[in-house]
């Protein structure tokens, strides 16, 4: 049984380690030097592949994504038509929650003015402190990631809503889904939090439409893809004062281009992609365990479902 490991992002020896490790008959491949004969690979586990590589394993069973988006592999018209997995492991779950609670708690907490202050030597104290439960967060997407920093985020006492295309029940978390949800669920978030996936439903969704909709002195954080965002249209909405401020892991563009406005927003916080990592130590369990599924003739977990896009 061999696997083809493909990422040029990431470090394949931790990755051939720990499955050596926790499956020691897997034959683990690796693009693109030590590949072998491409007609013994079984399933690959990858980010971002060349176009046309996976096309070209024969056997090929399965498609193991190492990111939880899939929507990089969605786009490569020549992407095998067979079961495609994404990730969704604890460590990139846990992660993408001490992300959201750091860049909530920084906007709820005037981190950025006092950062400011600090840099002019000024010593200006606040008369008024808002408490958790006075901020209202929205999640876009209550998914492996949204669900998880919503809870976390509910304890820290935050007001915590979640949109969804579905309906869904979490407790301590309002709930509002599809198109007639957006609406109320904007009108009552003060920081929005986008974790959706990439499709052609959320693509552009933060635009001036919906920033419109956010009460005035709102903060976005986009944590999820860079073409969920229209660019321009948050710099307008930051520039005539609507939204207070941004904080941005994704950009439509990555690296953000040096000249690109962002960088030196005065409201907009700039992290280059980092908010949550897949990391082999936690995430070669699941792709292990998706094997022994398939060995015991079970079913695949967290597979995507292509007509949906995620
Ligand atoms: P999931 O598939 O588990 O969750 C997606 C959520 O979005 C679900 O709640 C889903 O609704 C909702 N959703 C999808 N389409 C729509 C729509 N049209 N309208 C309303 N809701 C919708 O994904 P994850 O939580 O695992 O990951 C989310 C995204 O985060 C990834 O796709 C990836 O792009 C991004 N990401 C970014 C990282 C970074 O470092 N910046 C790291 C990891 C992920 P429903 O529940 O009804 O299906």
């Amino acid at each position: 049984m061999a696997l083809l490991f493909v990422s040029a992002h990431d470090h394949a020896e931790d990755w051939v380690n720990e499955l050596n490790a926790q499956m020691p008959e897997l034959d683990v491949r690796v693009w693109p030097e030590g590949m072998g004969d491409l007609a013994e690979i079984d399933y690959a586990l990858v980010w971002k592949p060349p176009a046309g590589l996976l096309a070209s394993l024969p056997k090929l069973k399965v498609i193991f994504s190492l990111g939880a988006g899939v929507d990089a592999l969605l786009a490569d018209p020549t992407l095998p038509d067979l079961p495609l997995v994404r990730m969704v492991e604890p460590g990139l779950t846990e992660g993408m929650t001490e992300y959201v609670c750091l860049h909530v708690l920084r906007w709820h907490r005037d981190a950025p003015l006092f950062e400011a202050q600090q840099r002019a030597a000024q010593w200006k104290q606040l008369t008024h402190q808002h408490l958790a439960r006075e901020r209202r967060v929205g999640i876009l997407g209550l998914g492996a990631l949204g669900s998880d920093a919503a809870q976390a985020l509910r304890a820290l006492r935050f007001d915590v809503a979640g949109w969804s295309r579905s309906a869904k029940h979490l407790d301590g978390i309002a709930t509002y889904h599809g198109a007639g949800g957006l609406a109320p669920f904007l009108a009552r978030t003060d920081i929005l939090v986008c974790l959706l996936p990439l499709t052609p439903d959320t693509e552009n969704i933060l635009d001036a439409g919906l920033f419109a909709q956010l009460p005035r002195g709102a903060v976005v954080i986009n944590a999820a893809r860079g073409r969920h965002l229209v660019e321009e249209d948050l710099l307008a909405a930051l520039d005539s004062g609507h939204l207070a401020g941004a904080t941005l892991d994704v950009f439509r563009t990555e690296p953000l281009p040096a000249d690109h406005p962002f960088w030196t927003h005065p409201r907009v916080t700039v992290t280059p992609h980092v908010a949550a990592i897949t990391q082999a130590r936690t995430a070669v369990e699941q792709v292990v365990g998706g094997l022994k599924r398939l060995a015991a003739g079970q079913p695949l977990i967290n597979l995507v479902d292509r007509r949906r896009g995620y």
